[in-house]
């Protein structure tokens, strides 16, 4: 069997295509437009891609963003006085403070200065609470990405056992919790594998929907994957890659070319679970103007 493959290119466009009919509907009902506030600490050139994408995903979609920069020296203060300042400003819809932030600064606390209706990444301890309460607000977008990526490619995670590699609070532990939720396109039986996992392999083999969200450079290889099971790539790793000019390439968690011939759908990366965070951060701030 070759599998399916699940374009995740296509279906955040489609996304985001959805998102920017709703900014309009939205602005033409009176509602203001929606405004997302960044803030990028420091100066790590992979985190100033991602904001910057995120910024023109934003305009592209109809709705503002502005990119608030901050030297790496930053105090851990500084920092939540700027985030108390978005908190309390009316225009601002949604807060994103990008990560990693630099060591002198902790992350959590930032993440429970955030204004719960602003936490567009979904990582506030209410947003995650809410989520665990079954009752989810912001939901962290990648996770949310891959449930939205399953919803429209049809395949229906309902009763189905699905194994999770990886219990990260950005990726893993939310989209347990989102899919293992009684609610249309979840209500799975879900399994979370780590690194104290014995028999990995054992593991993901009862899988009907595979979920790889380690930071492990092709770690599933083809007999971890049983024949016909659904594999959801969400790792990006760069590889050396002589043949390529850049002399690097980016590859997953999972061993594509091979788990391909395996799987009955397969994402891709590039191309698959990537596009789709972006895309369901437009969601979140879209959903934070309305709140
Ligand atoms: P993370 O915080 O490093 O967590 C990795 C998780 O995988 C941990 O729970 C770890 O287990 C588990 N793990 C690592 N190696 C393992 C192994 N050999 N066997 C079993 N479990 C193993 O990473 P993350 O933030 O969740 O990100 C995971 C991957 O997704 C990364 O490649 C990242 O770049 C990518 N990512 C992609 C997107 C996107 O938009 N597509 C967004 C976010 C992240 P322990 O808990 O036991 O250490």
């Amino acid at each position: 069997m070759t599998a399916r493959i699940i374009d995740g290119t296509a279906i955040a466009a489609a996304v985001r295509a959805d998102v920017a009919r709703e900014v309009e509907a939205h602005l033409a009902a009176g509602g203001a437009r929606p405004h997302l506030s960044v803030i990028l600490v420091g100066e790590d050139p992979a985190s100033q891609v991602y904001v910057r994408n995120k910024g023109r995903a934003c305009e592209e979609a109809g709705m503002t963003s502005e990119t608030i920069l901050r030297p790496a020296s930053l105090s851990q203060a500084e920092l939540l006085a700027e985030v108390a300042r978005l908190n309390a400003d009316p225009a601002v819809s949604g807060i994103l403070v990008q990560m990693p932030l630099p060591k002198q600064i902790d992350e959590f606390a930032v993440m429970r200065a955030l204004e719960p209706k602003k936490d567009v990444d979904g990582l506030s301890p209410t947003s995650l609470g809410m989520l665990l309460q079954g009752r989810p607000a912001h939901v962290p977008a990648t996770p949310s990405g891959v449930v939205e990526m399953l919803r429209r490619s049809g395949i229906d995670a309902e009763g189905q056992r699905v194994v999770i590699v990886g219990r990260s609070v950005l990726v893993g532990r939310p989209l347990a919790m989102l899919l293992a939720n009684k609610a249309p396109g979840a209500n799975a039986t879900v399994t979370i594998a780590h690194t104290g996992t014995r028999d990995l392999g054992a593991v993901t083999r009862e899988a009907d929907i595979l979920v790889a969200a380690m930071g492990r450079a092709r770690a599933i290889t083809a007999d971890m994957v049983r024949p016909g099971a659904v594999v959801i790539d969400v790792g990006i790793n760069q590889i050396d890659d002589p043949t390529r000019k850049s002399g690097k390439r980016l590859v997953g968690d999972v061993d594509y070319e091979a788990v391909r011939e395996v799987a009955s759908a397969i994402t891709p990366v590039p191309g698959g679970v990537g596009p789709m965070t972006i895309a369901m951060l437009l969601v979140n701030t879209l959903a934070a103007a309305r709140m």
